[in-house]
């Protein structure tokens, strides 16, 4: 029996779905450990690898990603205290945000959390926190858009000409007035791109940061010493959807970045990655259960409670995030062509619009009631990130780890009563 057959097995014996709760998200602790150490196995030791929180900012996820060996990067006063809370230590935190408060700078500086600065009043504020403390242990970059055009994905490509984020590096005399900023300011150590996530082309990331690294380089030679000791290079690993098969695998992407820039693999900068989806989204699955079958103009419906609420990229976006599925009995055996009939299938979710769907006209072995759905590949932006939150109470989450035959789950966040919900409003 496969891994992911023997999770719904385990999910069914310790009856983790059951009448009130109709959805979860499970994460595979034994894959986080292995997607880290491929990571690490790919870039050599001068490399740093951060993981996003936003792609899942749930403490029992982040605290084995700091014991597998990673950083955080965070983008909200709310992430900060998740990763503090999880126990990043401050110098293993990076700050990234293009709305970061006063506030949040103060706790940057004062703590020594490094922070990639978004634009130029930003830096005015950075100026005189730096006056205020001198002695701040933060790593300061400024976060440069190369404006080298969008991905396949035009939302999560952060690249283009008119980006909100970062400095504009090709508009007017931007270029030579960064070098100058840099030069007048002794503290700024670092600098930083990221060209986006899912829909960016590997080479669309490499030439992004071999701009980035070029500029720095630059800068460097223009001060005369190396002032500029770290490159953030960002995230954006793509993850494929469309089956098991990791690709690109952080060797692919290593291998492309040592022939595209290769002065990032000689040790003389320390290079940090920010890695999202990539570490998380093939180690979490949901599983859900079909509450009815019908069948509409033809097409076969499976209703199930997982939909907009927790796969609200697939749902509004259903053409770039599309999502697989597969389904098992109520028994938890696998549902595939030779057990059942083959049919057209809408796998719907449970929220009252007709875009609802997990995934719509696909040919799969007929759902029925009692049914269990798996979707794949889910462990990062989907059942972490709720939206509808009122309405629809939270997917309690579970952890599953151990080897195959043996595995142990545990619920690491517990499904919200309408109750608790209520007692909120
Ligand atoms: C979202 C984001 C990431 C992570 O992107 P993934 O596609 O999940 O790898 C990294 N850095 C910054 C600045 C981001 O905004």
């Amino acid at each position: 029996m496969n891994r992911k057959q023997n999770i719904i097995k385990t999910a069914i014996n310790i009856q983790a779905i059951n009448n009130d709760l109709t959805a979860i998200g499970v994460m595979d602790l034994d894959g986080l450990k292995k997607t880290v150490s491929d990571a690490y196995d790919a870039f050599p030791a001068n490399f740093f690898h951060t993981f996003a929180v936003k792609a899942n900012a749930l403490v029992k996820v982040l605290t084995p990603l700091r014991e597998y060996g990673m950083g955080a990067e965070v983008a909200s006063p709310g992430e900060l205290l998740i990763a503090l809370t999880a126990g990043f230590s401050s110098q293993n935190i990076i700050f990234d945000s293009p709305a970061k408060t006063i506030q949040d700078l103060t706790t940057c500086i004062k703590n020594g959390i490094a922070l990639n600065i978004d634009n130029l009043q930003e830096l005015e504020r950075i100026d005189a926190l730096m006056l205020e403390f001198p002695d701040s242990k933060s790593v300061i970059g400024f976060r440069v858009n190369p404006q080298i055009g969008a991905g396949k994905i035009g939302s999560t490509s952060t690249a283009t000409a008119t980006s909100k984020f970062g400095y504009a590096l090709n508009d007017n005399n931007n270029r030579n007035d960064l070098i100058a900023i840099y030069k007048k300011r002794p503290w700024l150590k670092s600098i930083h791109t990221h060209t986006g996530s899912q829909g960016c082309e590997l080479t669309l990331m490499a030439h992004g940061i071999n701009i980035i690294t070029e500029l720095a380089e630059e800068i460097n030679a223009e001060i005369g010493s190396q002032q500029i000791t770290r490159i953030d290079i960002g995230g954006g690993l793509p993850v494929n959807f469309s089956s098991e098969v990791i690709k690109p695998s952080f060797k692919d992407y290593a291998d492309l970045l040592k022939a595209e820039v290769p002065l990032l693999f000689t040790g003389k900068y320390q290079v940090k990655t920010e890695f999202g989806r990539a570490i998380v989204a093939k180690n979490g699955v949901i599983i859900t259960r079909v509450e009815y079958t019908k069948n509409s103009g033809g097409r076969h419906i499976a209703t199930t409670h997982a939909g907009a609420q927790i796969l609200t990229r697939t749902a509004f976006l259903p053409k770039s995030w599309p999502i697989r599925t597969t389904g098992y009995t109520a028994e938890g055996i696998e549902k595939t062509p030779q057990n059942s009939a083959v049919v057209t299938t809408d796998v719907a979710g449970p929220c009252c619009f007709a875009g609802d769907l997990i995934c719509s006209n696909q040919q799969l072995p007929k759902l029925e009631r009692n049914d269990y759905v798996m979707v794949h590949d889910t462990g990062g932006y989907y059942f972490t990130n709720h939206f509808d939150y009122n309405s629809l109470p939270r997917v309690a989450v579970y952890t599953v780890n151990g080897p195959d035959d043996e595995l142990t789950m545990q619920c690491i966040r517990a499904q919200e009563s309408l109750a608790d919900v209520l007692s909120k409003m």
